[in-house]
């Protein structure tokens, strides 16, 4: 039986052992890398949302006690009955004054973030002065307020403004008596230092997640943390605010502020954070493909020594089928591929056909030319051979200067015809020797089985395509003789 190729099995062994491999490595990629890479890009987008929202509560938070200071200013009674007198006429400004501010120094030293009271009267003369003095400021000097309080509270809020190196911020607050007409208005000087802790410090100085600011309805920054490395994000806010585009892998987000018309901005160096992350994550593909690589590789010489001693067996059963003078195969090996061939053709209800050919004469090259020669002429058949046989037709060395071949599937009528192409093949073909072009003529007899129920034997096939080679001896040599199985045992088998 002719061994199968053996070396696209070893090339299919590394195939299927690399391809699991790099499936390994891409199942990797789809089923872990890519959702841990898009989970990653979830979270940032929820860590910079909740960042947002947090920073908006803390500073709304800081506000709203601001707020609440200047209507607990505002709203105490005793203060507000005497300036209301002092309106009737009825007290003078000094007593007013003599009344009023130790109460406003009281709540000024009861709160730290509160710097500076100053209280005006209905027409915007100031009537009270504790603490800071909001005079120096500009536009905080006049608290201009609508006649409805601004968005609910009441309370305008101005600044932030340096002040003594302290960032202020002014809030308006408005006085009314109980009848609810205004008789003034307060202006309370608060540290703003709050406000700026909050955006200067929620996180760290974390630039991966996001830049925190406080915008004015108009566009103006009003508060954005203090350092170097907030600068590129100030510039890119800034950017946006005026209309133009942020820059790239930049993400710009904001939420609205309560009884104030301010924002909330978060400045996001998207691009940054995820290069980073994406750095990390290709790195760790990187590195399983290498190691994907390495024991493909330790698999490879793993499994050398064992593909090596295939091959050598493989050879070793090759060369034990085949003669060592023509690369045909051998007499032994033509016994199991008749068996085989009978067997198919018994299976299938196919034809085939056995060829022995004999060299005319041989014994005469030998003697004239020598044995050596003889030997080439041997091979020059074989060689013939090959060329002649189709890649499924099977020929051997099948005695000393007989060859046999099998043509699987092959009718009478072709048969015959290829076993006649041969013989004129062979004896159109010269072997040169010295100079001198040698010729020989081939007998050759032919065995054709039809394919129909009850084919011969190995043994009774053998002896029939002898008889026919013996017939076309006989018969005056470089000639072929055929017989037919058609069914059953040939005639005198
Ligand atoms: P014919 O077949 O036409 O009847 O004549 P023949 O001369 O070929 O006769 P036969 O088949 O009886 O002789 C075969 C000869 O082939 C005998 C032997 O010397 C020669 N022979 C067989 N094997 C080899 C071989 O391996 N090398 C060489 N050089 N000669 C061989
Ligand atoms: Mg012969
Ligand atoms: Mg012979």
């Amino acid at each position: 039986m002719p061994l199968k190729p053996f070396r696209p099995s070893i090339a299919l062994v590394y195939l299927v052992l690399g391809g699991s491999f790099a499936l390994l490595s891409l199942t990797f990629y789809v089923a872990g890398f890519q959702p841990l890479a898009e989970r990653l890009r979830e979270a940032h987008a929820e860590i910079i949302d909740h960042t947002l929202d947090s920073t908006r509560w803390l500073v709304q938070g800081a506000l709203d006690r601001h707020i609440a200071l200047a209507r607990q200013t505002a709203s105490r009674s005793a203060i507000r009955q005497q300036q209301m007198r002092y309106l009737a006429g009825e007290l003078d400004l000094a007593d007013l004054r003599a009344f009023a501010t130790p109460k406003l120094r009281d709540a000024l030293q009861a709160n730290d973030e509160l710097l500076g009271i100053r209280r005006l009267g209905p027409d915007g003369t100031p009537l009270l002065q504790v603490g800071w003095s909001p005079a120096p400021l500009p536009g905080a000097s006049t608290c201009t307020l609508p006649e409805k309080g601004d968005r609910g509270s009441g309370i305008r809020i101005q600044g932030p403004f340096p002040l003594k190196g302290k960032q202020i911020l002014v809030y308006c607050s408005p006085l009314h008596d109980p009848g609810g007409t205004r008789i003034g208005m307060d202006q309370l000087l608060m540290d703003a230092a709050p406000v700026q802790g909050i955006l200067q410090n929620p996180h760290g100085e974390d630039l991966r997640t996001v830049t925190l600011g406080v915008v004015a309805a108009d566009g103006r920054l009003l508060f954005w943390p203090r350092g170097e490395i907030y600068q590129a994000a100030r510039q890119h806010l800034q950017a946006h605010l005026a209309g133009n585009p942020a820059g790239d892998g930049i993400h710009i987000q904001h939420r609205p502020l309560a009884s104030v018309d301010w924002r909330i901005y978060g400045v996001v160096h998207t691009r940054a954070f995820f290069a980073e992350t994406d750095r990390q994550l290709w790195r760790l593909l990187g590195l399983l493909a290498i190691l994907a690589a390495l024991i493909f590789a330790a698999k490879i010489l793993a499994l050398r020594p064992i593909i090596r001693a295939l091959t050598q067996v493989h050879h070793l059963t090759e060369q034990a089928h085949r003669d060592g003078m023509t690369g045909l195969f051998n007499h032994a090996h033509m016994q199991q591929l008749i068996d085989r061939e009978i067997e198919r053709s018994q299976r299938y209800k196919t034809p085939f056909s056995i060829l022995m050919m004999d060299i005319d004469h041989f014994k005469g090259i030998n003697d004239t030319h020598g044995h050596p020669v003889g030997d080439a002429f041997l091979r020059h058949i074989a060689r013939i051979l090959k060329d002649w046989a189709r890649t499924s037709d099977l020929a051997a060395r099948y005695g000393g200067e007989e060859f046999m071949i099998i043509l699987p599937e092959t009718d009478p009528h072709g048969a015959l015809s290829m076993a006649e192409r041969l013989r004129q093949e062979i004896a159109r073909q010269p072997l040169e020797h010295r100079g001198q072009k040698l010729r020989v003529t081939v007998s050759i007899g032919v065995v054709s089985c039809t394919g129909k129920a009850g084919g011969p034997s190995r043994a009774q096939l053998v002896r029939a395509v002898d008889d026919a080679l013996y017939t076309s001896k006989r018969g005056g040599r470089d000639r072929v003789t055929q017989t037919v199985i058609d069914a059953g045992i040939p005639p005198g088998a």
